[in-house]
């Protein structure tokens, strides 16, 4: 959601109804017939402040008494507010019950993800069966400097979902070192999004809004092991079909993209800068949900709330429903002997897309090329490496406050390598603003002597490493500038296929 991002203020139009959709908003978002008493809906104006939000995890145990509620106060935000987490099991847990990641407001303008996050959370509670049976470990404000502005980025003005590779953002080091910590099996990230954007105004007579209640961010990364993309895949689908019963209407995520000043679709993603993906890299069933919402106030705000709701409770009831066979496929996808994949095919077809026309005030479709992750085909693959070892000497500040590094193992090297030696470097700027490196590598046998720091392929989150360290893709430490190169030299880390030593 990069390019041209702007609300139109003057499609808000007229007559009585409330939001930019006046009329037709009650006819094609009407409210469902349902009871929400999360804290939005306790007032007529608003949002859930972060004081609300938190007083209503810390009263739940009160209100329901099948809930056990542990408040984890996870740091500071740059501004001094606090970022918290709940651990929240039902009063008879299960031994080992499916852990599950539930976050929102990563983007503080996407004000309604906080009480869908609550409203998930009291559904659960609600089925004593089923709580006892998972544990939810809740973000329910990640950037709460943002939120409490109603601003998209950080206080540092970062966007925090382009960020998930570099880290930068104190609020992502906090989040991620209790995600690492709790090690989920399944992760879902409740976003917003914008309806009316500046880029749907080409589209139709007089534009265009969005017509999809929820919109999907599974993930078609490739080096995500193919098992594990097919669950993913298979929970969009069932969460899909829950939403459907309730009439709301899920696509997978799509978003134009100017090509060469054309439009086209971007369908489904596989950035691992962003969490959809970096989660699943993690060894998880991950999804980020996209619900319309951002720029329309608090109009259909109880459909949002539980649409968001809906969709969370069909992935945590299919997580519990069987959780020997998630274990099984998160297990397969972690020995998945596959090596990563550097270079991609990337189909181009055309499809059908439905809009809300804001001329004839009805939905109406239109063709546009698109460009579907899903369909992406490795091209280029590395081999598998036992771990990747990194010159301690490289450690720059920037590396260590990511946090990737904290607790891995050191160890004194002295055997074969392959060294990864640039052989093409070009500059550019990155989502926030960073510089980038995009480069070429050639991988040449070496000798490695010395201290170095051990990324082991039987660590989780595994996958991740390869995006990471492998420096071609596009989300590489050495892409995201984490790491210097230049051209003719090695870079300071070495992919190790056989330990000799
Ligand atoms: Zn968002």
């Amino acid at each position: 959601m990069r390019w041209g991002i702007l609300a139109l203020g003057l499609l808000a139009v007229s007559g009585a109804s409330s939001g930019p959709d006046g009329s037709f908003g009650a006819v094609f978002f009407p409210d469902p017939e349902v009871e929400l008493t999360t804290p939005a809906f306790q007032k007529d104006k608003g949002f859930s402040t972060q004081e609300e939000v938190v007083k209503w995890f810390n009263q739940l145990p009160t209100n329901l008494p099948n809930a056990q509620v542990e408040p984890i106060n996870l740091g500071t935000s740059p501004r001094g507010r606090s970022i918290v987490a709940f651990r929240v099991n039902g009063s008879d847990p299960v031994a080992n019950p499916v852990r599950i990641w539930v976050q929102g407001a990563l983007h503080g303008d996407e004000q309604a993800t906080p009480d869908g996050v609550m409203q998930l959370v009291e559904m659960v509670l609600r089925n004593p069966e089923l709580a006892n049976g998972v544990e939810l470990m809740v973000v329910p404000i990640a950037n709460p400097d943002g939120y409490a502005r109603a601003m998209r980025q950080s206080a540092s003005g970062m966007d925090l979902n382009r960020d998930m590779m570099m880290r930068q953002g104190p609020e992502n080091q906090l989040i991620m070192a209790v995600f690492k910590e709790f090690q989920p099996e399944v992760a879902l990230d409740f976003h917003e999004y914008r309806p009316y954007r500046s880029d749907f105004t080409e589209i139709g007579s007089r534009g265009v809004t969005a017509y999809y209640d929820n919109m999907f961010l599974g993930s078609s990364n490739v080096n995500i092991p193919e098992v594990l993309r097919a669950e993913i895949a298979a929970y969009v689908d069932g969460a899909a079909t829950a939403a459907a019963q309730w009439g709301y209407r899920t696509h997978a995520y799509f978003v134009p993209e100017d090509d060469r000043g054309s439009m086209r679709m971007r369908l489904g993603s596989a950035s691992s800068g962003s969490t959809a993906t970096n989660y699943a890299l993690h060894n998880c069933v991950s999804a980020l949900i996209e619900t319309r919402g951002v720029g329309q106030g608090r109009s259909a705000l109880k459909r949002r709330v539980h649409s968001m709701a809906v969709i969370g409770l069909a992935y945590v009831q299919k997580a519990a429903a069987d959780p020997v066979h998630l274990r099984a496929v998160l297990d397969a996808a972690h020995r998945d002997p596959m090596g990563p994949v550097i270079e991609l095919n990337q189909p181009i077809d055309q499809r059908r897309y439905t809009f809300i026309d804001l001329a004839k005030r009805d939905t109406a479709s239109w063709r546009f090329a698109t460009r579907d992750y899903a369909q992406m085909q490795a091209r280029v693959r590395r081999p598998k490496p036992k771990f990747y070892a990194l010159d301690k000497a490289a450690l720059t500040p920037e590396l260590i406050r990511s946090g990737f590094f904290v607790n891995q193992e050191t160890k004194s090297l002295n055997q074969m390598a392959m060294a990864y030696e640039v052989t093409q470097r070009t500059e550019g700027l990155g989502a926030n603003n960073q510089r980038t490196q995009k480069v070429v590598c050639s991988q040449v046998p070496t000798t490695v002597k010395g201290e170095f720091l051990i990324v082991a392929m039987d660590d989780i989150p595994s996958r991740l490493w390869y995006e990471l360290f492998e420096p071609e893709l596009d989300n590489s430490l050495v892409r995201n500038g984490l790491i210097e190169c230049s051209v003719g030299k090695q870079l300071p880390y070495y992919a190790i296929y056989e330990e000799t030593n």
